[in-house]
């Protein structure tokens, strides 16, 4: 479809389509890695009392509240924090702020494909770096000029980590551009780079509440770097939406870095679920990357992904799968509840048998 109303850069757009949210009772929904388990307790009751008359009021521009429980949970400067409408939004940021068009970017072949549609919102060129055959990242591809870098750590669809050495090495090797790491999951496993921005004034780290603080419904994430690119950032929000986090999004999210308690257990809980699902897989024929996140990405030898994610479907029972080249014999599987998982699984006993 096109409009003659439509400008030349919104006819080419190649938009993201993300998993579906359908509404079907009873569904088994296992293909957005959102978390199983819910919000702190903390978390509602915060939102709760944000709820009120002073909605009226615009937010504080800045969430300074909230700026402020980053940076001490993380042990770094107020002036390292940006905030955003989910981690979506800093990185669309991101793409623009930082990646200038002049040079093509660098990323994996198979990682997040939300990047190549920033590349084409924002007009940047791109070159998809191909991962080795067990689908890791070797930071010897990333040498050489390039007008910067992203990857997400672990790698997503695949649940692969890169050892934060490798990303260390990585980060120092290309000085003359930024190097953003994704880690929207790493609090399920991988180690975050976070360790490494007082010593790379060019390391960018996003991270999302979406998935291991379970609130992709509020939309927060965030960047933390050195206080010039958290500048760049900010002129960019200031150009675009003055308020992007509201006053109950503030309120929430402050509240879920209060409660370390109920995080550190329900991450614990994803991670042993995980790795219950992994074996269970395994019973049953499958082969799953090594995951350091809140999925797994599995193939079994004798069915075709396509052919599985639909006759899941049939049964209840939604995953992920990838239509792409190198990936489409994969199912990208979210950890589930002890119950859901039993669900898939008793699913996939009717089909392999
Ligand atoms: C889920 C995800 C995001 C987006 O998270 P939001 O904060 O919900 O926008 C970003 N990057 C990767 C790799 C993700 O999987």
């Amino acid at each position: 479809m096109t409009s003659k109303y439509w400008s030349d850069l919104v006819a080419q757009l190649d938009p993201y389509v993300p998993g579906e949210q359908p509404n079907i009772a009873n569904l088994v929904k296992l293909n957005t890695n959102e978390n199983p388990f819910g919000p702190s307790p903390r978390v509602l009751e915060a939102i709760r009392a944000a709820t009120g008359d002073n909605l009226r009021l615009y937010p504080p521009p800045d969430a300074d509240r909230l700026k402020a429980a980053i940076a001490a949970c993380h042990g770094v400067a107020v002036a390292q924090v940006f905030v955003g409408n989910g981690s979506d939004e800093v990185l669309a940021h991101v793409f623009q702020a930082f990646f200038s068009g002049r040079r093509d970017i660098l990323f994996p072949d198979i990682t997040y494909s939300f990047y190549p549609v920033y590349c084409g919102l924002y007009r940047i060129g791109y070159r998809a770096v191909p991962l080795a055959e067990d689908f890791t990242l070797a930071v010897a591809d990333y040498r050489g000029e390039n007008g910067g870098i992203i990857f997400p750590n672990p790698n997503a669809p695949t649940g692969v980590a890169l050892p934060l050495g490798a990303v260390e090495s990585l980060v120092a090797a290309n000085g003359d551009s930024v190097v953003v790491v994704d880690e929207a999951y790493v609090d399920f496993g991988a180690e975050s780079a976070i360790a490494l921005v007082d010593r790379h004034p060019n390391l960018l780290v996003v991270q999302t509440l979406s998935k291991s603080r379970s609130l992709a419904g509020l939309r927060v994430g965030f960047a933390i770097g050195h206080p010039v690119l958290i500048e760049g950032l900010e002129r960019v929000k200031n150009s675009f939406n003055s308020y992007p986090l509201d006053q109950l999004a503030i309120a929430g999210a402050v509240a879920s870095f209060e409660d370390d308690a109920y995080f550190q257990q329900m991450r614990s809980l994803v991670i042993d679920n995980r790795e219950q699902l992994r074996q269970a897989l395994t019973a049953r024929g499958f082969a799953s990357l090594p995951s350091s996140a809140n999925f797994l990405f599995t193939r079994h030898p004798d069915f075709g992904g396509a052919e599985l994610a639909a006759r899941l479907r049939d049964r209840g029972v939604v995953v992920r799968h990838f239509n792409k080249e190198r990936i489409h014999p994969f199912l990208r599987i979210t950890v589930g509840t002890a119950e859901q998982q039993q669900r898939l699984l008793s699913a996939l006993d009717d089909i392999l048998a």
